[in-house]
This record gives C-alpha cells, sequence and structure tokens, in this order.
C-alpha cells in the first residue's frame, strides 16, 4: 500500500543536506572542536546587545517599513558612500534583509525565469544554485584556478550567451579566502558593456580583508554599479550570524523589481535589531576594526600550523583557511574530514561540496572566528597528524 497523503514531485530533487549541516552534526555527535560551519564562538558586542534590548523595550516590537526602517537605510547609505564613493538613495536603492541568504534568493526570484542562465564561480558558496533552479533557471558554472582561485576572463566571456541573465560574484570568496582585485572588476565591467546582464555581488566579507589589500565593492565602478545588487550581512560583520539580518543595495529600477518580490516573501525584518543596527553603525569603528581582528586570528592560526604537514593556501579575506592535506593521505577530502572529526575532533569543510562535479583537490576549510583557545586546542590537534 503506498503511503498515505499526496504524491510528491519534489522541485529540487537534486538538493541535499547541505555540507555544513552535515559536517556540523558529525562535529556536535562527536564533540570535536568544530571550525566547520562559520560562524564565531564569542558573543557580539555588548554594546550591540544592549541596542537590542533597549529597542524592544522602547517598543519596537512590530513591524518595520517593508523596505526597512528609514534611518538605518540613510546610514546604510552614508556607510557605502564614505568606503566606496557611490550614495545610494535610501528611498529607493537599499532593503534591509533576513541576511544576505534571503537578498539573493530574492534577486534571483525577482529576475530569473525558465531557460535563463545564470554564470556562477565555483567553488561556490551553496545557496546560489538551488535559487536558480528553483526558478527554472540554468546554473552556467565555471571553475576557479585550482592553484590561486583567480578567474579566467577570456573563458567567462565565452560562457556568455544570448540567454546569460545574471552573474554572481563573491568578494572576499567564500570558501578560497581569495578577493577580486581592481584589475578583476575592470576586465568584468568591460566584458558586460553593452549588455543587459544583471550582477549579484555578494560582499558579505567586505570588512574581513587582510594585508593592507581593499575590498573592491562593485559601488567602486559606476557603469558595473548601474547592473549590479551589493549583498551584505550583518551577522558576519557582527558576530551575529543567527540574527539573519543583512542589506542590499542597487540602483531604483533595479530595486524596484526587487522590492515587488521582497514584499511578498517576508514584507520586512526584525524591527528592534534594526533600531539597534542604525545606532551601532553610526561608530565606523565597530566595522573598521574588524580587518585587524580577523586578521590577528589568521596569522595565529597559521602560526600555530607552522609545523604542521598541512599546506596553507594563502587566505587574504574572510574568516577561512584552506589547508591542502595532500602531504598526509590519498583519503578522498570527504572521507578525510570526516575522519578528522570522528578520530581527531576537529571539524572542517571538504571543498569539493562547492566545486564543478565534486572535484576533489584535497583540501579542507578551516573557520578561524573562535576565541584563541579553541584555536590553540584545534591547531594542536592538526600538528600531530
Ligand atoms: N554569502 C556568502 C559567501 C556566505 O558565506 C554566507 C554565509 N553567511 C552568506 C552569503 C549568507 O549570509 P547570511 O547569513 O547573512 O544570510
Ligand atoms: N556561511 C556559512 C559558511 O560558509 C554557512 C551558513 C550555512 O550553514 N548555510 O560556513
Amino acid at each position: 500500500m503506498s503511503a498515505p497523503g499526496p504524491k510528491l514531485h519534489s522541485k529540487l530533487p537534486q538538493v541535499e543536506t547541505s555540507i555544513f549541516t552535515t559536517m556540523g552534526k558529525l562535529a556536535v555527535k562527536h564533540k570535536a572542536i568544530n571550525l566547520s560551519q562559520g560562524f564565531p564562538n564569542f558573543k557580539p558586542d555588548p554594546v550591540l546587545l544592549d541596542l537590542v534590548s533597549r529597542a524592544m523595550d522602547d517598543g519596537y516590537n512590530q513591524y518595520a517599513p517593508m523596505q526597512g526602517i528609514f534611518s538605518l537605510r540613510e546610514t546604510i547609505s552614508e556607510k557605502i558612500a564614505s568606503l566606496y564613493g557611490k550614495r545610494y538613495h535610501p528611498e529607493s536603492e537599499i532593503t534591509v534583509t533576513a541576511g544576505a541568504t534571503q537578498a539573493i534568493f530574492t534577486i534571483i526570484t525577482a529576475f530569473i525565469r525558465s531557460g535563463d542562465e545564470v554564470i556562477v564561480f565555483k567553488p561556490a558558496y551553496d545557496c546560489y544554485e538551488p535559487a536558480i533552479q528553483i526558478n527554472g533557471g540554468v546554473p552556467v558554472f565555471q571553475q576557479l584556478n585550482d592553484s590561486d582561485f583567480r578567474v579566467d576572463w577570456e573563458a567567462f566571456q565565452q560562457a556568455i550567451s544570448p540567454k546569460t541573465k545574471m552573474v554572481i560574484i563573491n568578494t572576499p570568496h567564500n570558501p578560497s579566502g581569495t578577493l577580486l582585485m581592481a584589475e578583476d572588476m575592470l576586465r568584468l565591467q568591460e566584458i558586460l558593456k553593452n549588455t543587459d546582464i544583471i550582477v549579484i555581488s555578494d560582499e558579505v566579507y567586505e570588512h574581513i580583508v587582510f594585508d593592507g589589500n581593499t575590498h573592491e565593492s562593485v559601488a567602486k565602478y559606476s557603469d558595473l554599479a548601474s547592473r549590479s545588487f551589493i549583498c551584505a550581512s550583518f551577522g558576519k560583520t557582527f558576530h551575529a550570524t543567527g540574527w539573519k539580518m543583512g542589506y542590499c543595495a542597487a540602483p531604483a529600477a533595479l530595486m524596484v523589481e526587487f522590492q515587488r518580490t521582497h514584499e511578498f516573501n517576508v514584507f520586512c525584518v526584525n524591527h528592534p535589531v534594526q533600531r539597534a543596527l542604525n545606532q551601532y553603525l553610526k561608530t565606523p569603528e565597530h566595522y573598521l576594526g574588524l580587518n585587524r581582528f580577523y586578521q590577528e586570528k589568521r596569522d595565529f592560526f597559521l602560526e600555530a600550523l607552522r609545523d604542521s604537514r598541512f599546506e596553507p593556501i594563502p587566505s587574504k579575506g574572510t574568516y577561512f583557511q584552506l589547508l591542502d592535506y595532500s602531504n598526509i593521505t590519498e583519503e578522498s577530502d570527504i572521507a578525510f574530514a570526516k575522519r578528522l572529526t570522528i578520530d581527531h575532533g576537529v571539524a572542517s569543510i571538504p571543498i569539493s561540496a562547492f566545486n564543478v562535479d565534486g572535484k576533489d583537490n584535497k583540501v579542507l576549510r578551516f573557520c578561524f572566528a573562535k576565541t584563541k583557545d579553541t584555536l590553540e586546542r584545534a591547531t594542536a590537534i592538526l600538528c600531530g597528524i
């Protein structure tokens, strides 16, 4: 007898449990130090926590406006203008979202129709592809260079077809920790000139850039900005990934379309947190200090691994460090990541999960957004492997 209930025909049959959930659960089960999913194991600034409590006490507990509270949009507009020299109008060009994920899903839903192609560079963060597919779009993958994760712009140009509707870029890049440099942005701008291609620029790690490099926001390139959505995450910037707060910015004509979908997706997002973020963002040191804060953690992590058999691949931004383990074993990255968690007590993310056809280069991703004590314990274990 068949099971009761409707017969189902999944819209995303190929989607399985995410690698973050898989490795996170394994870490909990085996009481491993969890350097897999990207989140800090320390609290947000108490000043920010107080601001949130105060906003709730002050009665900001009902719906916010659809686009986000105006004062926060003004503050975001100021921030982008002071950092990247482009002013997005707070009335018509900024929307506060439930994290970058909701912004990305909403952009794709607002613009992608059946058969539209979206170019995605791999390895890629995992939320892009299902959002494209559930909207009937076709992801067109371009694998980044294995050694330094640079984009092959010739190949990118070749990948553009009359069906290309969108391209997704991500700098600083998760999982590799590489950056798009000014020459990359200029090249992209040039290639897209005279096309109708829309860009999603995933800039959630904009404030985590190391070694004196600068973050190349699309906002700095006027022609590129005219076709782009910038997606940002307060979760990443303020050590509060569980709040799921972010925003996106784009020229008014694009933002109108975005809001047509956003309005019936969430309508609006967490009101008291918006009040708090608006106050907190008024002190730029709250985000400008992040580069140094995380660079110290990266350097501590790398120094502690100096005598290990893992080979680091330079991380220029994000709070992730890739380690090549090919000196240690020939196991697949998934098998090795699981063994490292179960037998040795350190959880990481196997990079094949983000590559075209699960390409396995024997590289694991470790999140170093952790206290010194946690990083000390984890690196002591990794040095013994
Ligand atoms: N893009 C990238 C590259 C990410 O690493 C993440 C994970 N935080 C997101 C988007 C999603 O951000 P949020 O948690 O704000 O939805
Ligand atoms: N952005 C986080 C990471 O890359 C994961 C968030 C999630 O689990 N979807 O680790």
